[in-house]
């Protein structure tokens, strides 16, 4: 290990360990420098949805795919839970069927895709609200992961299978050619720099991320309790605001139409960017979010009617044995504002930016390193 030179990776998020595991397993000495005593960011705050079912088949659509089939292998290794659970969308209007139907037409041989009957829907997911249910969309290619639990172990990890070093809870202030230097004055050197700094876009290179055309995006999510008696939803649900909400539905020619019904039903649903989903983690409990809120910088706190609209939403669709919140919070993500899945950025030789990739990044950082790192 080694061979091919040192390399530095900031930031301990799912994209920075990404990039440590491409690199150390194509021969780098690799360390992993975060601020956090462990990572905080938007890899341990959001669904855990390995989420392929919101690209269109296309090269982001193979990326989740190749993302899935690494995470697959290393929660296997690291014994990290994960379960391939697939995804269901449910239909309650004409112009939401009218989306999944096109959908499924246009994208089904691509992927393993089912159009289900409300009865069929039924058996699938047993939190389905049955009353004016008409079709759903089934796919059996999402996972899920516990973030929280997947962040912690993934460093362990890379540490045994490939001897990756990991500095937690030191800041890195400034970054030279082969050079980062620490908030305590250390400097370490390497011949490649990884920069992977997630919302934090103003320690490091901060006007790069200003010429860019970069957003910040706080999302609010909840926790309901463990459900009683080892109860499983099956596939993690969602319903027709996020038809509204991913690339895939929406370069459908029927989304329009739902968008604007959306637009004038529930305004204020679409004002502060909500659309709901809800996953199941291992040991039971669900996490439900979210919404989508625009900007450089935003108030530190959560809004109390946000949640509400959310969870009201999420009775038009689904009902659990038990719905009490255990948790909430928010996250943030940067977005790319033109439509790109990501940003790549080389501020000086041999150092790399990478970020923006916004609401996907636990579904495919892994594809993502590796097609960085096999273009070297
Ligand atoms: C609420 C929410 C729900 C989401 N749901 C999903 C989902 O279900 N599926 C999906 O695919 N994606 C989802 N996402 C998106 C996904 O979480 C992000 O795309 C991804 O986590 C971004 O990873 P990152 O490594 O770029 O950033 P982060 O996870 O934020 O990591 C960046 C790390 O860098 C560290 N850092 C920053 N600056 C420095 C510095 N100068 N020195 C040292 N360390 C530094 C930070 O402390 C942080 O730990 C969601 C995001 C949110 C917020």
């Amino acid at each position: 290990m080694g061979d091919k030179g040192r390399s530095i990776v900031v930031g301990a998020g799912i994209v920075g360990l990404a990039m440590a595991r491409s690199m150390a397993m194509r021969g780098f000495q690799v360390t992993v420098v975060e601020k956090g005593q462990t990572a905080q960011g938007a890899s341990v705050r959001n669904f855990g949805m390995v989420w392929p079912i919101a690209q269109a088949h296309g090269y982001l659509y193979d990326r989740a795919i190749r993302s899935r089939e690494i995470w697959k292998s290393i929660c296997q290794s690291a014994g990290i839970w994960y379960e391939q659970s697939g995804s269901l969308a449910v239909s309650y209007l004409g112009e939401e069927t009218a989306v999944l139907e096109e959908f499924y037409e246009d994208e089904h041989p691509f992927r393993s895709l089912a159009l289900l009957n409300p009865k069929e829907v039924l058996e699938k997911c047993p939190a389905v609200n049955p009353a004016g249910l008409l079709k759903g969309l089934y796919s059996g290619e999402e996972m899920i992961v516990d973030p929280r639990e997947a962040i912690a172990k993934i460093p362990l990890y890379l540490k045994e299978q490939w001897e990756v070093n990991f500095v937690f809870g030191k800041t890195a202030v400034e970054v030279r050619e082969q050079k980062v230097i620490l908030a305590d004055g250390q400097v370490l050197e390497a011949d490649q720099i990884i920069i992977c700094p997630g919302a934090d876009l103003e320690t490091l290179f901060p006007e790069q991320f200003h010429s860019n055309p970069l957003t910040n995006c706080k999302l609010q999510m909840m926790r309901l309790e463990a459900q009683p008696k080892g109860w499983r939803m099956g596939p993690a649900l969602f319903a027709g605001l996020s038809l509204t909400h991913y690339n895939s539905f929406l370069q459908t020619s029927s989304a329009q139409a739902l968008q604007t019904y959306f637009e004038a039903a529930y305004p204020d649903h679409v004002k502060w960017g909500i659309h709901v989903m809800v996953s199941q983690n291992g040991v039971g409990e669900l996490t439900v979010g979210d919404s989508h809120e625009y900007g450089r910088s935003h108030d530190p706190f959560d809004k109390a009617f946000i949640n509400g609209l959310i969870l009201e939403y999420m009775s038009r669709f689904a009902r659990f044995p038990t719905e009490r919140i255990i948790a909430t919070w928010h996250g943030y993500y940067p977005k790319m504002t033109d439509g790109s899945p990501d940003l790549i950025l080389e501020p000086l030789p041999g150092v790399l930016i990478i970020n923006g990739v916004g609401g996907a990044g636990m579904t495919y950082s892994f594809g993502l390193a590796e097609e960085i790192c096999s273009a070297w």
